[in-house]
């Protein structure tokens, strides 16, 4: 089974700092939750796939919304 992780950045919507992240392509759209590397604040990530496995959008925001 081929895992094609895509190095991506979003901002955190905490503090503002650039964070690198590793994006699972073959897994599809995903809706998940991961502390910022800086602040320690949980940041909920939506990311959207589209059919040949290429990143379409990434949204960072405050997972208290
Ligand atoms: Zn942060």
């Amino acid at each position: 089974m081929t895992n094609l992780l895509t190095p991506s950045s979003i901002h955190c919507p905490y503090c503002g700092e650039k964070l690198a992240i590793l994006i699972d392509g073959s897994a599809g759209n995903q809706d998940y939750v991961e502390d910022c590397q800086v602040c320690c604040s949980p940041i909920d990530i939506s990311v959207q796939i589209d059919s040949a496995g290429q990143i379409v959008d990434i949204r960072s925001k405050r997972d208290t919304d």
